[in-house]
C-alpha cells in the first residue's frame, strides 16, 4: 500500500461514515495519518541512502548521511502531512455537520418539531411489525382558525403536538403528517394497551390549554387506529386508519375508533358511511 492510497482509504472513509463529527476526532485522525506517512518517508529514506550507498553513489559516509537525511524526512513530512490532513479533516468535519444539519432540517415540520411525513414513512418502514398505526385530525380546525385567527390554530397545533411526543415515548414514533393531521406507530404493547394509550392521548388533549388568553378554548382530537400485519404495505394499514378516522368524525368526533368497529359501527348506522 502506497502513502496516497492509505491516504485516499481513509478520506473516503471519513466521508462515508460519520467519522469527523467532533473536531477531536480529527486531531486524532491527523496525528496517526501523519505517524504512518512520517514513518513511510523515513523507510524510504533510509532505503535511498542504503541503496545509493552500494552503488557508490553516496558522497558522505553512510551514517552521518543517514541521520541528517531522517531527520529532515521527519520534520518535512510530519509537518506537511499534519497541516494537509488537518486542513482537509476539517473541512470534511464542517461538511459532516451541515449534512446532519441539513438532514434533520428535512424530516422535521417546523412548526411542531415533530417528525415530518416522509421521516414518519421512512421511520414506519424500519419498525417492528407489531404495531399500530394512529392518525389524529383535530377537530373544526377551521372553526378554530377563523374563530381565533391563524396564530392560535397554530398555537393550537403545537400544543397536540406537544401532548403526542408527551405522552408517547420515544420508543414510539409521532409524526405531523398534514396541517392538523398527525400520525403516530405505537409499537410494543398489547394492541388492548395501545389503545389505551391512544384514548390517554385525546384525553391529554382535551385537557389541555391553548393559553390565557385563550383560556375557554378546547381542541379536541379524533383518532383512527389500524393493527399491523405482516401483509400489509403502508398504504393499506394507512387506509384501514384513515376508515377508522372518518369513522371517528361521522360518529360525533373527539373519540378513538379501532379499524375493528368500523364494520359494526357502519353496519349499525343503517345507511353505511362509506360507498365501500
Ligand atoms: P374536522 O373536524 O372534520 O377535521 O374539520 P376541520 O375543520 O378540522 O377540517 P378541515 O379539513 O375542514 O380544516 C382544516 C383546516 O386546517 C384548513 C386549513 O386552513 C387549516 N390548516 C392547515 N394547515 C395549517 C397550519 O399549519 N396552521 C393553521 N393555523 N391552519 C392550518
Ligand atoms: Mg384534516
Ligand atoms: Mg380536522
Amino acid at each position: 500500500m502506497t502513502a496516497r492510497s492509505i491516504i485516499d482509504h481513509h478520506v473516503k472513509q471519513a466521508c462515508e461514515t460519520n467519522r469527523f463529527e467532533h473536531k477531536d476526532q480529527v486531531l486524532r485522525f491527523a496525528v496517526k495519518m501523519t505517524a504512518a506517512v512520517t514513518i513511510i518517508a523515513d523507510i524510504l529514506n533510509l532505503a535511498a541512502h542504503v541503496s545509493l550507498n552500494a552503488l557508490g553513489l553516496l558522497p558522505y559516509a553512510l551514517l552521518p548521511a543517514a541521520i541528517v537525511g531522517l531527520v529532515i524526512s521527519t520534520v518535512v513530512a510530519s509537518v506537511l502531512t499534519f497541516s494537509v490532513i488537518y486542513v482537509i479533516g476539517l473541512a470534511i468535519h464542517r461538511l459532516t455537520i451541515s449534512r446532519a444539519m441539513f438532514e434533520r432540517l428535512s424530516r422535521t415540520d417546523m412548526l411542531s418539531g415533530l417528525l415530518n411525513r416522509r421521516a414518519f414513512v421512512d421511520e414506519v418502514s424500519k419498525a417492528p411489525q407489531d404495531a399500530s398505526l394512529v392518525l389524529f385530525d383535530i377537530d373544526r380546525f377551521k372553526f378554530i382558525n377563523d374563530t381565533y385567527g391563524h396564530d392560535v390554530g397554530d398555537r393550537a397545533i403545537c400544543m397536540v403536538s406537544r401532548q403526542l411526543a408527551a405522552t408517547l415515548s420515544d420508543k414510539h414514533i409521532v409524526a405531523r403528517i398534514g396541517g392538523e393531521e398527525f400520525a403516530a406507530l405505537i409499537v410494543e404493547l398489547t394492541p388492548t394497551e395501545r389503545l389505551a394509550l391512544v384514548e390517554r392521548c385525546r384525553q391529554m388533549i382535551e385537557a389541555s390549554n391553548v393559553g390565557d388568553d385563550v383560556a375557554h378554548l378546547r381542541v379536541t382530537v379524533s383518532a383512527g387506529i389500524a393493527e399491523r400485519s405482516s401483509h400489509d404495505t403502508f398504504q393499506s394499514l394507512f387506509l384501514r386508519s384513515d376508515r377508522a378516522l372518518y369513522l371517528a368524525k361521522a360518529s360525533g368526533r373527539n373519540r378513538v375508533i379501532h379499524s375493528d368497529q368500523v364494520q359494526e359501527l357502519m353496519d349499525k348506522s343503517g345507511e353505511g358511511l362509506y360507498a365501500s
